[in-house]
């Protein structure tokens, strides 16, 4: 499956000093083996367990004729490197590992990299893109063993091409597209048996609620004024919102529940296959105006109610893009006007939670002033027959949405007001749903 073949256990010809001609501060004084010691209690947290290889620097060298890039590890690792257009980037895809990189090396942008980013792409999988601002060929890359105080690297070494041949050698390999497609059909969980003939009915089926932190592993989000990701609080604030609904007696379910990237399309179908009565995707906003702020709450529209609300749509929609998912299966002809029947009910539905939402969260922090409530095409949201709502619970560019962002008070009284739209929207259940016979924690 992976393209060990060459790479690995290639005593490399390269010398160690010219790809760290100039080792980066973080890294002097360091040995690999107290890095490691470092890192050791941070292991067990991995669901692959304390022997997980850990990523410890990344540096981007820009030459006359080529860029170095250049990746140090605890251990050798198998890597898979592709190319994908539009936009153009190069993906190394290599088992799980953990991201303890220090002030990674950031590219001046000027050279072939315009970027990076890196994380868990899904269980067992984690995988690092690099954006390119012109195209490029990667060479095989090369694994270099310790030396002088550096753990493994991994060399790849990147030259200049034409567009034509860029797009002539770009595309996923097979074996993964069917890796896929088979995420997706696991994501499509298949409906509950309906109760056996002679048990009673149950009065009413509880209310299923997904909920769906935005964004995660490789893919950040948005960054606060302070550092802190949108990843990272919207997960918080979707444990806080899902006890919040099961203490009220609504069976909740999250699209992810740790740091890893989901696609969109694989969670508008998480929220399909539980049936859900009601989606609901957290994230938090970013604007070139740090005076903007306030919690906003948006739902599907093809039109899109403004120019704003549909580039916020674009940005969101860019996941896919950002964590290197393939998209080639979008846009499958599909029974279209059965689509707009269904939706139509399912958006006056989202509608009416979408205005109970700004209500309540309006008596729990700032709402944005001008129209709280729009509507853009917004990907997560185009479930045909799940009413879903995407809320931006601030704005992480603002200095005072991003300190109270921080706190676990705000998020608290934020979890609880969507929770009480969630219960004027459908009422109280009918029969209360003991927390225990939900998905654990
Ligand atoms: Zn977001």
């Amino acid at each position: 499956m992976w393209a060990t073949g060459g790479a690995i256990g290639l005593a490399c010809l390269l010398a160690a000093t010219e790809v760290f001609a100039q080792p980066a501060a973080s890294s002097s004084g360091r040995t690999i083996e107290n890095i490691i010691a470092e890192q050791a209690p941070a292991a067990p947290k991995s669901p692959a367990g304390p022997s997980v290889p850990v990523v410890l620097s990344a540096r981007v060298g820009e030459q006359p004729d080529r860029t170095r890039f250049v990746i140090e590890l605890s251990d050798p690792v198998p890597t898979r490197v592709f190319t994908l257009t539009n936009p153009d980037r190069i993906v190394i895809d290599m088992p799980e590992v953990l991201w303890r990189l220090q002030g990674p090396d950031r590219p001046s942008g000027t050279g072939a990299v315009r970027a990076y980013r890196y994380g868990l792409f899904r269980p067992g999988d984690s995988r690092f893109v690099i954006d390119l601002n012109k195209p490029a060929t990667a060479a095989e890359p090369l694994i270099l063993p310790p030396e002088k105080g550096f753990g493994y690297r991994i060399v790849l070494d990147l030259f200049p091409t034409t567009e034509a041949k860029f797009a002539a050698a770009a595309g996923w390999p097979a074996d993964l597209r069917v890796k896929e497609a088979q995420a997706e059909r696991v994501a499509a969980i298949p409906a509950p048996a309906a109760p056996a003939a002679g048990q009673p009915a149950p009065q009413q089926k509880a209310r299923v609620v997904v909920i769906d932190a935005g964004h995660g592993g490789i893919d950040s989000g948005t960054t606060g004024v302070d550092g802190i990701l949108e990843k990272n609080v919207v997960l918080d604030e979707a444990q806080r919102l899902k006890k919040a609904l099961q203490k009220r007696g609504y069976v909740v379910h999250l699209t992810r529940d740790t740091d890893i990237y989901i696609p969109l399309r694989e969670r508008v179908n998480i929220a399909r296959g539980y049936q859900a009565d009601l989606f609901i995707s957290l994230h938090a906003d970013s604007n070139p105006d740090p005076n903007v702020s306030g919690a906003s709450v948006y739902t599907l529209s093809e039109s899109g109610s403004d120019k704003e609300a549909a580039a916020l749509a674009r940005k969101e929609n860019q996941s896919d893009v950002i964590a290197g998912v393939d998209l080639s299966g979008e846009n499958s002809p599909v029974a279209s006007i059965l689509i707009d029947l269904a939706q139509r009910d399912t958006m006056n539905r989202s509608s009416h939670f979408a205005e109970d939402a700004v209500s309540q969260l309006s008596q729990a922090t700032d709402i944005l002033p001008r129209e709280p409530h729009r509507a853009a095409a917004f990907v997560v949201l185009k479930a045909p027959d799940v009413p879903a709502v995407l809320i931006e619970l601030g704005y992480l560019s603002n200095a005072h949405d991003c300190a109270q962002m921080g706190t676990a008070e705000w998020r608290d009284a934020t979890a609880q007001a969507i929770a009480a739209a969630v219960e004027r929207d459908f009422g109280p259940p009918a029969q209360p749903v003991p927390v225990a016979s939900q998905t654990p924690e």
